[in-house]
């Protein structure tokens, strides 16, 4: 069984147009700056449901169960939503801290969240939408700090709601597609945060996303703490070796990064299959390569897989019986 823990769901109609432009890696991350035009205008389109493409690619390449969160100018909402048309793949996480759009500049003061604001969405993603857990959140909403310690100070409110409710959360490292906070794509300040939440967990996302310096960052804040995952899209089966020797496989985690944009790259190989092949091409032992494909997953995510399950299950029962009044 394969668990992929990060795919991001929600689309618009410019973003479905671009495809012939988004065929390798290079492309998508040039994008924003070549097609300016078509990349901005997203941000004046109504969002669309991609749930059903998401799954055509799950049954393609044989993933079972998808962790599935936000991605620009797509609302919590709007992914409870998805996932609850198919609770039994599709499970939603939280992204409190609201991705940018090009009509959303989070250096604009009034389009930034307090530390208090975001630990309340977050609370009301959990309970009101039965959210099992926080997805990669984007540090430049919620912060402008520079020094770990202060960064760890603005995270802390956000960071005992994690806890509270034993789940985790996701940071992305290295680059992204979007404009601006790349300064927090080296999570060496992430360690500060491991070390005083010690029982929420974090997951290191695309683990330096093949770049050297950043992947032994990711490593040595792996080592130090052990409430700190890495997820392994984006990066080599040589880092996935290597972290395997030094962190060992119950801390490492698959994932996709799948998302509207990403599931055009065909160039070198769809990214659900890339990182397929990285886990493939890092070990021949099957144990591990379960270990990666679901358990750690399993362990990460498994008691709230079933409370989401529970909630999609009671929602649609009081959809039934307000039908039948
Ligand atoms: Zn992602």
């Amino acid at each position: 069984m394969i668990i992929d823990s990060h795919v991001h769901v929600g689309t618009f109609p410019s973003v479905e147009s671009a495809g012939h432009l988004l065929s390798t890696v290079p492309d998508v991350v040039a994008f924003r700056t070549r097609h300016r035009e078509l990349y901005e205008r997203f941000a004046r389109e109504e969002p669309l449901d991609n749930g059903e493409a998401l799954l055509k690619d799950m049954d393609k390449f044989g993933v079972e169960k998808a962790i599935v969160q936000s991605r620009p100018g797509i609302s919590n909402d709007f992914v409870a939503a998805i996932a609850a048309r198919h609770p039994e793949r599709l499970i939603p996480i939280a992204v409190p801290t609201p991705w940018p759009t090009p009509a959303d500049d989070p250096r604009d003061k009034g389009r930034m969240m307090s530390p208090r604001d975001v630990a309340e969405e977050l609370e009301r993603c959990i309970t009101e939408l039965g959210m099992i857990g926080v997805g990669e959140i984007f540090l430049r909403r919620l912060t402008r700090k520079l020094h770990p310690e202060d960064i760890a100070d603005d995270l802390a409110p956000m960071m005992e709601v994690i806890a509270a409710h034993e789940t985790s959360v996701q940071i992305p490292t290295a680059w992204t597609q979007l404009p601006g906070g790349l300064y927090y794509g080296d999570p060496i300040w992430v360690d500060e945060v491991a070390n005083r939440h010690p029982s929420a967990r974090i997951i290191l996302t695309k683990m330096g996303r093949e770049i050297d310096h950043l992947f032994e960052n990711c490593l040595s804040v792996a080592m130090r703490n052990e409430n700190v995952y890495l997820e392994v899209s984006g990066s080599s089966s040589n880092h996935l070796r290597r972290a395997l020797q030094v962190i060992g496989p119950s801390r490492l985690l698959f994932g996709t990064d799948w998302s509207p944009v990403w599931r055009f790259v065909r160039d070198p190989a769809p990214v659900v299959l890339k990182s397929i092949r990285n886990v493939e091409e890092a070990t021949d032992d099957s144990g591990i390569r379960r270990q990666l494909f679901s358990s750690t997953a399993l362990n990460l995510y498994n008691v709230p897989i079933s409370r989401w399950a529970r909630h999609a299950r009671e929602r649609r029962e009081l959809s039934h019986h307000r039908d039948d009044r």
